[in-house]
């Protein structure tokens, strides 16, 4: 049974189709891994020979495996699913590159791996899981699932009524981190070609680069806020942003147009990034801006009941539209 997701990571030592305890043990925490990204890093690989720990996928170098520390490296090897065993020999560590890394990043991160693999002894000893600390106990594993489940349903579910319900659930998971962002498939174990931001390509994409920190989005929200006289902040984080639409000090009607603008505008980064990954040429970065302030419109008067829905004064100043 895995513990990193189908087909990747060690089994645990435990048959699919045994009964009891650590059967249900084992299932119980597969499950909670797989399908709400559980964070297993109570369960320890102390490495021997290698020969049962996989290289990218087992956390056996420290309590992250090397698939989620390094998905750039991990794209560029021809053979992600070898034994650490396989991956050394009297002369060091084996590497089986597609091409040799070669861009800053990636560079950096084969010199953190070669720093890591210095603190490594391989022994003639097998491999072995352990629990942190030592010592299993069910009140620690009902704890870590607790506070997994508490963290998951922390954030409370906002509907907004004035927007479509593909928008409210696409809000929602990213709320939740569970957009599709390349990192986010890294972390769940799906082997891709470049983990870059495809609007720039100078960082990961990651949720709070692709839609704040990356300078594709900053122009975007930039022109937005010129547009709509809102003063957008330069929120370090999603949280902050979303922690900003709850508190910043304005009557509630201007509060609803800033949400479905800050709304539209995320949605567009996101069309804009799967426009460029999937090659749809009829949604450009010279579309983003049009879109946003069209799509805003529709989704507030199509919903709100008044008679002076006004284009014009939408485009000139959204504040004052309701
Ligand atoms: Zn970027």
């Amino acid at each position: 049974m895995s513990i990193h997701g189908e087909g990747q990571g060690t089994d645990l030592p435990c048959f699919l189709n045994a009964s009891g305890t650590w059967a249900s043990i084992c299932k119980s925490i597969n499950m909670l891994h797989t399908e709400y990204s559980l964070d297993t890093t109570f369960l320890l690989l102390k490495i021997g020979n290698g020969t049962n720990a996989k290289f990218w996928y087992d956390p056996w170098i420290n309590d992250s495996s090397l698939a989620s520390c390094y998905p750039r490296l991990l794209a560029l090897d021809t053979n992600n699913s070898s034994s650490v065993a396989s991956r050394y020999n009297n002369n060091g560590w084996l590497f089986f590159w597609r091409r040799d890394p070669r861009y800053g990043i990636e560079v950096e991160n084969l010199q953190a791996l070669n720093h890591l693999f210095s603190s490594i002894s391989i022994t003639s000893e097998s491999d072995y899981w352990t629990w942190e600390g030592g010592t299993f106990s069910v009140s620690k594993v009902r704890k870590l699932i607790d506070n997994h489940d508490l963290a998951r349903f922390s954030i409370a579910t906002k509907w907004c009524k004035q927007v479509p319900i593909k928008i409210n659930i696409f809000v929602w998971r990213l709320k939740l981190s569970r957009l599709a962002t390349k990192v986010n498939l890294s972390a769940r174990g799906i082997v891709l070609e470049e983990a870059g931001c495809c609007l720039c390509d100078e960082s990961f994409e990651d949720e709070n680069h692709l839609f704040l920190h990356c300078a594709t989005s900053q122009q975007i929200w930039s022109k937005i806020s010129q547009w709509s006289n809102i003063s957008l902040p330069s929120w370090s984080s999603l949280a902050n942003l979303w922690a900003w639409i709850d508190g910043v000090p304005i009557p509630q009607n201007r509060r609803l147009i800033t949400s479905i603008i800050i709304y539209a505008t995320l949605w567009n980064i996101w069309r804009l990034r799967n426009s460029v990954i999937f090659d749809d040429k009829s949604f450009r970065k010279c579309h983003v801006i049009d879109s946003i302030v069209t799509t805003s419109f529709n989704w507030i008067f199509a919903r709100v009941r008044k008679k002076n829905c006004n284009w014009n004064q939408w485009l000139q100043s959204p504040l004052l539209s309701l």
